[in-house]
């Protein structure tokens, strides 16, 4: 059963009476146990709903409908499937107490990695699910691995009912659905011979095995290190090595490297980042690979509509990881605006300053750094770093983290999408302010977990 949380004005579904609370129970007989079934099954032009209303009427509505004329109903949030696994670097049972409650759920839900693209692990599917999948084609899927070897993967995921994944993907496949692939590489475990073995079977998938993303392991200060350590520079190398020869073996028989180490184990190899060309579409973008190319790649496109910023100082607050990283990018900003732009590194001060992607910085700890900035025009900020509420990892709303600052904010995916918003206002108002009412809140999704 679903239920409608909103219903839009002179919508369809206002029409016909559909209200907010109402149960959606089943469509030409079929029960609609979530948003897939709804979404798939009432795509149809003419379809017959079975309702019952707050008031506990049931009704049945003998719907048709225009060619994309939409019903206007909005669902309440879909229940998370949980997490059947207990990997010793899960970053949920790391979590401090004190943030946002939806990041103390182990998800790992196959419907949102269809729909957002979180990894999952496919641990906790049932043969319907399979049998779904593959009936509403939820293509691509977005896959933790981490090994092919069955009993590697069962201890990594601290799961010995983990199903052999092979096999499973196998099925996928001959189903006609694709997957984007991970690694979340930990020292000792799924390394070496393992990783070198889980490639191979990755690629011998076919096409249907869209991409391999190699992560290097992130631990907090709440981690349980004294069951899993950080990967060495040295073993860094040693994975990229093993990247980099089957993204060769790609290149020569498929013409895409097809396999790519994330930013994280570039930098912590202390080896340079391929150009970005070598990352095609950034298939992986949101899980740190070629996330520093995409920037740069970002900003030279909107090079044409940045603003004149004549000397003003813009600060980007971004986390250890990027820091380093950003002022090769800056640098191409600042010949572009004229502005002084400085790279402001903020601390991990909830989880601990091994943590050290952007994503994960905290509001408090932000407003901590730019508090005594009066110097700064502008702040620009990660919106990777917000939820779709506005919300920093730990609960600070980014309209009070805006208020609390000396200087204008602005969330920022590639610091171009902020300057040009920039650029445009002035152009409309004629002026070349950075401005006090330059905050503006970007919605943007979190990812939990390393999945
Ligand atoms: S890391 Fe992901 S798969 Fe592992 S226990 Fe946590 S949520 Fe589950």
């Amino acid at each position: 059963m679903i239920r409608v949380q909103t219903v839009a004005p002179d919508s369809l579904g206002a029409e016909l009476g559909l209200v907010p609370g109402t149960e959606l129970l089943s469509i030409n007989g079929q029960p609609l146990d979530d948003f897939l079934d709804w979404e798939f099954l009432a795509a149809d032009d003419a379809f017959l709903l079975h309702a019952r209303l707050p008031s506990g009427d049931e009704i049945e509505y003998d719907i048709e409908r225009p060619e994309d004329l939409p019903l206007g109903v909005a669902l309440e949030p879909p229940r998370i499937r949980r997490c059947a696994n207990h990997c010793d670097f899960c970053f949920v049972d790391g979590n401090p107490q004190g943030l946002r409650p939806a990041l103390y759920i182990r998800d790992d839900d196959y419907r949102l990695s269809f729909r957002y693209g979180n990894f999952a692990t496919l641990t906790n599917l049932k043969p319907k699910d399979v049998a779904r999948i593959i009936a509403y084609h939820l293509s691509p899927l977005y896959v933790s691995v981490h090994a092919t070897d069955t009993t590697v993967r069962r201890w990594l995921l601290r799961n010995p009912e983990a199903p052999p994944i092979v096999p499973q993907l196998r099925e996928f496949a001959a189903g006609g659905i694709a997957f984007h692939t991970q690694v979340v590489l930990v020292p000792g475990v799924n390394d070496g011979a393992v990783l070198e073995g889980t490639l191979d079977d990755l690629y011998g998938l076919g096409e249907a095995a869209l991409s391999v993303s190699v992560v290097p392991v992130a631990l907090t200060e709440f981690s349980k290190h004294q069951l899993v350590r950080a990967l060495t520079r040295e073993e860094c190398r040693a994975a990229l090595d093993l990247v980099d020869r089957i993204a060769g073996r790609a290149m020569a028989e498929r013409g895409s490297p097809w396999c790519w180490g994330s930013d994280e184990l570039y930098l912590r190899a202390d080896q340079a980042l391929p150009p970005a060309a070598w990352y095609g579409e950034f298939d992986q973008r949101e899980n740190g690979v070629g996330a520093v190319r995409w920037l740069e790649t970002r900003i030279a496109a909107a090079r044409p509509r940045l603003p004149d910023l004549g000397g003003r100082r813009i600060g980007v607050v971004t986390g250890a990881a990027m820091a380093p990283l950003f002022p090769a990018v800056l640098a191409g900003l600042a010949a572009a605006t004229g502005g002084r732009y400085e790279v402001i590194e903020v601390a991990n001060t909830l989880f601990g300053e091994s943590v050290t992607t952007a994503g994960l910085l905290p509001g408090g700890a932000i407003v901590a750094a730019l508090g005594g900035r009066a110097d700064l025009d502008l702040a620009l900020l990660p919106a990777e770093a917000v939820n779709d509420d506005g919300r920093f990892i730990d609960d600070l709303d980014a309209h009070d983290l805006a208020a609390a600052v000396p200087m204008p904010v602005m969330l920022s995916h590639d610091c171009a999408d902020a300057l040009t918003e920039v650029g445009t206002r002035n152009a409309e108002r004629g002026t070349s302010e950075t401005g006090s009412s330059a905050f503006r809140v970007r919605r943007s999704a979190l990812g939990e977990g390393q999945g």
